[in-house]
């Protein structure tokens, strides 16, 4: 999503209980209705503003039930891309078909589960909500830790091209590790440490809990502080109590630990405190190169039931075979999942997602009608992944890296879309996660000769790179952009570009009121896509293959799978 529209749109960033509330169960695949009509528009070959009005139209109408996973309104939404994608003269991408079936699990812990800690003798119970919040991704409907020894791991970092190993000289497995949120450059605020404010991928909680796992830890536990989170306490809890969604473990590349969650800072100062040790000064120390994780002399027992529910929903994939390396493929992707419906509010309650996104997927179906009628056409072949569950955990996209219908060391490079700006030309474009691959270069170039500039989003401290779908490929390894909308009107400057962005921020992100109007100011928007088709048109002409820049944590992986070896995601 594009810099002005901070907040994602996913829901693993937390904010967004509404989120976590969309009902979504078993696909209904027999009595698909066929996909609506919109035989009163005339599509043009090219890229333009009436056409890509149309599907945003069509796909954020109220018909659509604001488009929930699970729903009539999942129904509808497929098969009209598939409609666009075959009338297009795209081909069904995933050997041979129009949809992948993406899996999924809902796990629910029990309202009444506790953390027992014992520290040094003392016990201690923590209760879900006001406490802690805990959870397992297993599938498992019960999961038992006993007497696991708590050890303090700093901000629990294993990034060999930062040479920094906050596991080192320490065995965790079977134990419970508790760490610190962002990371070691944060709160010290040194910009030789991490990127200093802006947040990396270690930072994510997401990318903690995995590490964990693959460290072998039973459990783990983040101190929760707002402004190294970013946001509050109740934030946490809201989006950790109720339903929690994920691939089956069987499907999902990354490690699951047996528990998972987050205690408030509150009670982290009162279990350091019974254990003899000063959190600020272990904080301290954790920012400092060769910290040492800390025994804590407590030991945790859980007693986890969560209900159980196996769900599916379906990504939309569409290929142009290349003409001349048809096994080599550019790929777009841009989620077509949104909110739905939530019956239980009064008045409009349909989360339509106009900018959210239906935006995206108009676009990528406006550059894969402009590749479908390019001459010369494309050598290498062009993928249209129009993915789900992306406000549920960026699981479509997570599943499409790991069942690849092109194999990842044969996708050259991955453009997402997500949330496209409505206010007219701008004068730039936004890179969120600028300075991570080579991609940019290629970006850099198209806009160049279009008189854009290249910018980072405007907080890159809120991590954004992290939570749209091109960072399910980028955590595969593949070199993934993700290219928004500037902020830079031509009219009104950044001063009416920011204003816009929130005002949308405020009122529509998430909203029943993200909705379409005639009264959008396209032009912007068919920057954005003309730069966006102008990339992947560069990397489907040749034959490079760009890779991440030194030091970005997913090109080791990048460069093993391009040296044909077998390669396990970060
Ligand atoms: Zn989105």
């Amino acid at each position: 999503m594009s810099a002005r529209y901070l907040p994602f749109c996913l829901a693993a960033l937390a904010v967004l209980a509404a989120c976590q509330r969309q009902p979504a169960t078993p696909a209904a695949t027999a009595t698909a209705p066929p996909a609506p009509a919109a035989a009163t528009h005339a599509f043009q070959p090219a890229i333009t503003g009436d056409d890509f009005a149309e599907h945003v139209k069509v796909l954020s109408s109220d018909a659509f039930e604001g488009r929930g996973p699970g729903t009539p309104g999942e129904d509808k939404s497929v098969e009209y891309i598939k409609a666009q994608m075959q009338r297009i003269g795209l081909e069904p991408g995933n050997h041979g078909q129009w949809f992948q079936t993406v899996p999924m699990v809902e796990t629910t812990a029990s309202d009444d589960t506790e953390l027992h800690i014992d520290v040094a003798g003392k016990p201690h119970v923590l209760k879900l909500g006001d406490d802690m919040v805990v959870g397992t991704r297993t599938g498992q409907p019960h999961v038992s830790i006993k007497d696991s020894d708590l050890v303090f791991v700093g901000y629990g970092v294993d990034a060999p091209e930062q040479h920094w190993n906050d596991y080192a000289g320490i065995d965790v497995k079977g134990k419970t590790v508790v760490m610190l949120v962002n990371d070691p450059g944060f709160h010290v605020g040194d910009d030789t440490l991490f990127e200093g404010k802006r947040m990396t991928y270690y930072g994510r909680w997401t990318y903690k809990y995995e590490e964990a796992a693959r460290k072998g830890a039973a459990a783990a536990l983040i101190i929760h502080d707002t402004p190294g989170a970013s946001y509050d306490w109740n934030v946490v809890r809201n989006s950790w109590t109720g339903a929690q969604y994920d691939l089956p473990a069987a499907d999902d590349p990354d490690p699951r630990l047996p528990a998972q969650g987050w205690i408030t800072g509150d009670q982290a100062r009162i279990l350091f405190g019974d254990a003899g040790l000063d959190l600020d000064a272990l904080r301290k120390a954790a920012s400092q190169r060769g910290f040492k994780a800390v025994p804590m002399k407590a030991k945790l027992s859980l007693e986890l039931d969560s209900t159980i529910a196996r769900k599916q929903s379906r990504n939309v994939v569409g290929l142009l075979p290349g003409s001349t390396h048809p096994d080599e493929a550019v790929v777009y992707t841009a989620h077509w999942d949104h909110l739905g419906r939530h019956p239980d509010e009064p008045g409009d309650n349909i989360y339509n997602g106009a900018v959210d996104n239906g935006s995206g997927v108009s676009g990528i179906l406006e550059i894969a009608e402009a590749f479908a009628h390019q001459q010369p056409p494309p050598q290498r072949s062009v993928l249209f992944v129009s993915v789900t569950l992306e406000e549920s955990g960026l699981l479509g996209s997570k599943y499409y890296a790991a069942h690849p219908v092109i194999p990842l060391d044969k996708t050259v490079g991955v453009i997402n879309l997500d949330a496209l700006g409505v206010y007219g030309k701008t004068r730039d474009l936004t890179v969120v996660g600028m300075g991570s691959s080579q991609l940019e270069d290629v970006l850099k170039d198209v806009a160049g000769k279009m008189g854009l500039t290249l910018h980072a989003e405007a907080h890159p401290e809120a991590g954004g790179y992290f939570r749209s779908d091109h960072f399910s490929f980028a955590k595969a390894g593949v070199p993934a952009m993700d290219i928004g909308s500037g902020d830079d009107l031509v009219v009104g400057g950044k001063a009416a570009g920011d204003a816009a962005g929130k005002d949308y921020n405020e009122h529509r992100y998430h909203r029943p009121d993200d909705e379409y109007s005639p009264d959008w100011n396209l032009d912007g928007v068919l920057e954005d896509l003309d730069a966006a088709y102008g990339v992947g048109r560069e990397l489907a002409a040749g034959e490079q293959w760009p890779n991440w820049y030194p030091g970005n944590p997913f090109k080791a992986a990048r460069d093993k799978m391009m040296a044909g070896a077998t390669v396990t995601t970060r």
